[in-house]
């Protein structure tokens, strides 16, 4: 046989498979995915394709509870009913890139979207719970000087189904299945990952609610806390409309320090900031309000600067996490050193805040706080070049 007809025997097959998957997600593009959609909005879309508004019930519990991603296994809906969903719908999660564990069982996802872009998401496992670390962006608009991922050029909102998709994807791999059950591994939520979730806000609230829907993943308000650099019209609307906890990345007590490490600080500076969260609905001394703190070496880490932060949050029911600084190549930063840390932390509860300095998880694979992002641009950099 000619070489020629030889290689495109063998690549025929290939060939064929790649065009079959380009018209797979093609097709898939243009059916709508039902992980965007709230209750509402489900029952309305099945409402226009002809089906009566029962069914969204069923298929709300399929999709949100079991975690089913292909019709044909809702077995309590008619066949032909089924087959009629599959032509205008779909069930998608984003892909997985990279999975890596750390040494602490920590797990970390690369996840690929629709686009190509990629964002990060973060499993934490502790004694009596478990914590999911969503993102909101791809990279971040903002640029806090001690953050990596306020270095990344490429930025954009990420969807409800891509940020809805983290979650699902994690219970996955989890083994979470059915939603709600008394061993599940994750109960715990947190908008920490890259991005600013304010920022995204209308996105961010829409799968904030779908996620703590009693009828689907049922993440109770409590246990979901939404961390933000501080974007004052955001904290009210996210405390009306949303009631979850709310953590603020403080990180200086002055505003000339402030504008340098937050820069978002110009805008909305100290007074205006800690006003607004002084009038975060439902603020208790049960359900405190978190400060970011993190600790850098010789720039914010001095007993006056405790001092100063005690007085600046008097009142407020508080508890302050300080997370000694996560370094990443190029950072122009050093950890505070652990005594300086110890003695920051004394000072802050003996006037009443509980001040947890925060173990970093994950470092050894890049998961920890301000360092998402690093590894996939590390992987990325050959290609760059
Ligand atoms: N954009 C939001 C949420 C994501 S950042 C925000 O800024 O709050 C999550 C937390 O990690 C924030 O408190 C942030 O200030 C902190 N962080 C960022 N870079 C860090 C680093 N290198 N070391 C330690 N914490 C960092
Ligand atoms: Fe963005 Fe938060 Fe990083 Fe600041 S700390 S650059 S707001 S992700």
């Amino acid at each position: 046989m000619p070489i020629t007809s030889l290689v495109i025997k063998k690549l025929y097959p290939i060939v064929k498979l790649l065009l079959a998957r380009v018209e797979k997600s093609e097709k898939n593009s243009k059916l709508q995915n039902l992980t965007a959609l709230s209750f509402l909005e489900l029952t309305n879309a099945i409402v226009e394709c002809g089906l009566p508004k029962f069914r969204a019930k069923q298929i709300w519990s399929w999709v949100w509870r079991h975690g089913v991603t292909d019709f044909q296994d809702m077995n309590n809906i008619a066949k032909p009913v089924r087959a009629e969903l599959a032509k205008h719908f779909v069930i998608t999660r984003p892909g997985i890139s990279r999975r890596q564990q750390s040494s602490d069982g920590t797990l970390k996802w690369l996840i690929r979207l629709g686009d190509g872009q990629e964002a990060e998401t973060v499993y934490i496992p502790e004694k009596d719970r478990g914590t999911l670390c969503i993102s909101s962006q791809v990279g971040c608009t903002l640029t806090c000087s001690f953050c990596h991922t306020g270095t990344q050029r490429l930025v954009r909102n990420l969807s409800v189904d891509e940020i809805c998709g983290q979650l699902l994807l994690a219970m996955d791999e989890l083994g979470d299945w059915p939603s709600g059950n008394s061993s599940r591994r994750l109960t715990n939520v947190v908008l920490m990952g890259m991005g600013e979730p304010l920022f995204n806000y209308d996105n961010v609230a829409q799968a904030i609610k779908i996620i703590m829907s009693g009828d689907g993943v049922a993440i109770s308000k409590r246990r979901i806390t939404l961390s933000t650099s501080g974007i004052v019209p955001g904290i009210a609307r996210c405390g009306e409309e949303l009631g979850i906890n709310l953590a603020i990345s403080l990180h200086a007590v002055t505003d000339t320090l402030r504008n340098d490490l937050v820069p978002i600080n110009k805008k909305y500076n100290l007074k205006t900031l800690i006003d607004s969260v002084r009038n975060y609905p439902g603020l208790s001394n049960a359900r405190r309000v978190t400060w970011e703190y993190v600790m850098l070496d010789g720039v914010n880490d001095s007993p006056e600067d405790a001092k100063a932060l005690i007085k600046l949050i008097s009142g407020i029911p508080s508890k302050i996490n300080l997370i000694p600084f996560n370094p990443w190549p190029g950072s122009q930063y050093n950890t505070s050193r652990p005594d300086k840390i110890e003695r920051f932390a004394d000072i802050v509860l003996k006037a009443g805040y509980p001040s947890p300095v925060r173990t970093p998880r994950g470092s050894d694979i890049l998961a920890a706080c301000g360092q998402l992002k690093s590894e996939s641009v590390r992987l990325r950099a050959p290609e760059r070049a």
